[in-house]
């Protein structure tokens, strides 16, 4: 198994120093080069129950640019099971998309209204394949969430406020619910890479978590991997300054985020603050000039 308990570096800028708060960051980008960040946290638990039930064939969803996808094919191969996507939209090749295939994913593009019914899908393709094992776009669902509690249980200190990129806000689920299990003070925040997604949180609500989570819909940046010039600066000043990587699709909107926050004095003097790398990398170096 993928050791998975992440290191958590405080980082260093004027801007922090000036406001008096402290800002850390736990590198889940670190726990693997490919099966990276939250989503190997969200594959955990489900690929342990894919095992119980006794699947052997990983079925998922997703984009031509999805990080999901490639953590999968590349668990799928790791701990030997069979790999097959649904990908969104007409037939494209990419570098993403060419690792897949590398790790012997096999990939079935379709179009954009058949990809809607995602079961529908599945029991087309695979109702006669007693391996086949359903896993939702993004690994979001209960066991994705459940591995993502980890990011908070394995810390050895406490942090007044949590940050996490919310996608399907699957990770943001178990950083809160994680919280409220253990009865701590903590805020989970979550920033939206997605506009207009103003109900993302419903499973959240559903789950009697509203007290323990905030997300902020303003830092979206035009959309879901939309970026602009602004964007990437940040993404150069943060590197130039850390070593540290971020992609232009949810952890530089986050890390941005909370910067644009402490300038707008958000946090209290004296605050701690724990952001969450959730890894993703993979998708800068296909964008980068
Ligand atoms: C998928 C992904 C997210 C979104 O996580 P959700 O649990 O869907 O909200 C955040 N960051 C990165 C790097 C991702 O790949």
């Amino acid at each position: 198994m993928i050791n998975i308990n992440s290191p958590v570096e405080q980082l260093h800028f004027e801007l922090f120093e000036q406001k008096k708060i402290q800002v850390f960051l736990k590198r889940d980008d670190l726990i693997h080069p490919f099966i990276s960040g939250n989503k190997w946290r969200k594959l955990k638990y489900t690929l342990q129950d894919a095992v119980q039930k006794n699947k052997t064939h990983l079925v998922s969803f997703g984009g031509a640019y999805s990080n999901h996808l490639n953590a999968l094919a590349c668990a799928a191969a790791t701990f030997g099971f069979k790999a097959t996507a649904f990908v969104r939209g007409e037939e494209i090749s990419n570098q993403m998309l060419a690792l897949n295939k590398l790790w012997g994913m096999e990939l079935i593009f379709v179009d954009r209204t058949a990809y809607k019914n995602k079961l529908e899908l599945f029991e087309k393709h695979f109702s006669n394949d007693e391996k086949a094992y359903f896993i939702d776009e993004g690994g979001a669902g209960p066991f994705g969430a459940k591995g993502c509690e980890e990011i908070v249980t394995e810390l050895t200190e406490t942090y007044d406020k949590i940050f996490c990129a919310v996608g399907t806000a699957t990770t943001l689920q178990g950083i809160a619910q994680a919280i409220k299990n253990n009865g701590l003070q903590t805020k989970a925040e979550g920033i939206c890479v997605l506009k207009g997604a103003e109900e993302i949180d419903a499973h959240l609500k559903e789950n009697g978590l509203v007290d323990y989570y905030k997300i902020h819909h303003q830092f979206h940046e035009g959309g879901y991997a939309k970026s602009n010039p602004e964007l990437f600066d940040f993404i150069k000043l943060f590197a130039s300054k850390t070593g540290i990587l971020l992609d232009q699709v949810y952890t530089a909107k986050m890390m941005k985020a909370v910067f644009t926050l402490a300038h707008q004095d958000y946090f209290e003097p004296n605050s701690k603050i724990l952001c969450v790398h959730t890894g993703g990398l993979l998708g800068l170096l296909g964008v980068l000039k």
